[in-house]
């Protein structure tokens, strides 16, 4: 369970549980938002996310646990009185209004005077370079424009704390990294809170200063997306997070500088610099990396032939322009994976499909993974 600090925490959420008759969407979840942070959830379908959102503005309420935001308990606040709003995942815009008037709504609701409104629906759509747009109805408009349209809406009541739901999930590729980069843009200008769901973890990880990662209705980790990346604290997160290659093995020698580990995949020994301590003879696992994994045609000189080094036939290549993927079959039969960068045009001599190769990685390379 992650530490809370009081001293930071925006939003906290202590021990909370939300029931659907026996089963449990929200399981037993304690976390800390920051303020000013973007924090993400993510997670697979059905893994709780939305259900964690809704909590937090009120449209459900917790069969137990306890939600503080700013330091006031919201367990009897209506989603109305509460300094929050939710950017939802359908965007919600009103098909008959202007953006003009789709962005004003709320204000108006609120009683704010039509003056004052209008300048302050216009501040908003300038910010998110929508200014020219205002008298247009949402049908009129682009996804992209859209998906702004709807975070000025979400963002006028200057609101202390944003969900936001899936909010890129209608654009398309290009148009949601650029997003990406306005959203955390406009964030810090505006100084709000930002708690975002998404199951795309390339998105999670651009958007967030943290993330959390759900799984049936538990959070599993929290961490800066490079915690979370290079150090998984489990076999679900390091599956779950980018692409890995994982081997079950038993520990030969478990010292706190390096544990070597005996991999019956693997044919061979794992050996983990700075890791986990763990008990001799221990069931463990080892996630390596694609990107950590050198490729070479010659048994790579200075390794230690006993360890981190295995060899096998490159049966797939597929390449990403970027960088390329290598399928390769080890002696056991198992299937690893390695990615290389396309650094040099080309490279003279590149490994083909069907070449025999030396895989070898460095003893930091490694994560050894206890559950
Ligand atoms: P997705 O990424 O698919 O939107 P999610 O992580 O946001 O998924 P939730 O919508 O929070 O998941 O749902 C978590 C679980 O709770 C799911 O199994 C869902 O079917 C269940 N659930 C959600 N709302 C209700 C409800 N009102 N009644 C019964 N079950 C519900």
């Amino acid at each position: 369970m992650p530490a809370i600090d009081s001293a930071q925490a925006y939003a906290r959420i202590a021990g909370v549980t939300k029931k659907f008759g026996d089963f449990a969407a929200v399981d037993n979840v304690s976390l800390d938002i920051r303020r000013g942070e973007i924090f993400c959830l993510l997670g697979g379908s059905g893994s709780g996310k939305t259900t964690l959102l809704r909590m937090l503005a009120g449209f459900e309420t917790p069969t137990s646990g306890t939600i503080h935001i700013d330091g006031a308990d919201m367990s009897t606040t209506p989603p109305y009185e509460r300094p929050v709003n939710m950017m939802f995942q359908s965007y919600a815009l009103f098909p008959h209004m202007s953006v003009e008037r789709n962005v004003a709504f709320g204000l108006e609701q609120e009683g704010v005077s039509r003056e004052r409104a209008k300048r302050q629906v216009a501040e908003i759509l300038d910010m998110v370079k929508m200014g020219g747009f205002g008298a247009r109805k949402p049908h009129q408009l682009s996804g992209g424009q859209r998906q702004r349209v709807a975070l000025a809406r979400a963002l006028v009541k200057k609101p202390k704390l944003l969900l936001l739901d899936e909010p890129l999930a209608a654009l398309d590729k290009k148009l949601r990294e650029h997003t990406q980069f306005e959203l955390i843009s406009i964030q810090q200008r505006m100084g709000v809170t930002f708690i975002v769901v998404t199951h795309d973890q390339e998105e999670a990880m651009t958007l967030g200063t943290r993330l959390g990662v759900m799984n049936q209705g538990r959070i599993v980790q929290v961490g800066s997306p490079s915690d979370i990346y290079e150090s998984p604290s489990n076999r679900f997160v390091a599956d779950f997070i980018g692409s890995v290659n994982m081997f079950e093995g038993q520990v030969l020698q478990g010292g706190t500088d390096a544990v070597r580990i005996d991999c019956a995949e693997l044919r061979g020994t794992v050996r983990a610099e700075r890791t986990v301590a763990c008990a001799n003879g221990a069931t463990v696992w080892t996630a390596i990396r694609p990107e950590k994994i050198g490729i070479s045609r010659q048994q790579p000189g200075g390794a230690d032939p006993a360890e981190n080094l295995v060899r096998g036939t490159v049966r797939e290549i597929a390449y990403m322009g970027d960088m390329s993927i290598y399928l390769v079959q080890i002696d056991s039969g198992k299937m690893m994976r390695v990615t290389l960068p396309n650094t040099m045009r080309g490279r003279e001599r590149p490994i083909v499909r069907e070449e025999s190769v030396w895989l070898s990685w460095h003893g930091s390379s490694p994560v050894v993974l206890t559950e």
